[in-house]
């Protein structure tokens, strides 16, 4: 008896070791995926991966030079590689690793995206001690329309609503 609880509670130690063991390795892949990045002249020091049961489905770096696309953050890039190859829009049950702390944008995609967890590596004070502060988009978000840098206004129109009603009418549609 006290044998097989202790070999129980040994059992979930390895298990939790190996897990976090897990998390150092995909983290590590996502920071050499943006060290690589750099290294081939391809853009920005990030990296992402998505994993699914414990193996990398996607992955993705900083491509918004090379693509001229300012969304092609690295967390963007795995995430539109992973729904291309589950053919979905969300990544239930899986996991993205990236390399820094994402950026709101990132953020808001990631939660879109809908993944179990998100585990990241550098602090975003690192990534905006080597140029990329986006300290200023928290900032935006906390305050109000009149205070924001980019000037920003609500104009109301005569069917700005229509778009809404149609698709509340709509017996056919995915919901996301
Ligand atoms: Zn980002």
């Amino acid at each position: 008896m006290e044998f097989s609880q202790e070999k129980a509670v040994s059992g979930i130690l390895e298990k939790s070791l190996s897990t976090s063991m897990n998390h150092t390795y995909f983290l590590e892949y996502a920071a050499k995926l943006a060290l690589r990045n750099v290294e081939e002249g391809k853009g920005g020091p990030f990296g992402a991966v998505i994993v699914k049961n414990g193996e990398i489905l996607a992955e993705g770096a900083n491509s918004v030079t090379r693509l001229a696309d300012p969304t092609a953050h690295a967390e963007v890039m795995a995430i539109r590689a992973a729904c291309e190859v589950l053919g979905t829009f969300q990544l239930t049950g899986l996991t993205l690793y990236s390399s820094c702390e994402p950026c709101p944008m990132c953020l808001g995609a990631i939660y879109w995206a809908r993944p179990e967890a998100l585990y990241f590596a550098a602090g975003k004070e690192d990534a905006s001690a080597v140029g990329f502060d986006d300290s200023f988009i928290y900032d935006e978000i906390a305050v109000g329309l009149d205070k924001r840098t980019l000037p920003t206004t609500q104009i109301h129109v005569p069917s700005e609503l229509h778009a809404f009603e149609r698709w509340q009418r709509t017996q056919q549609k995915e919901a996301y």
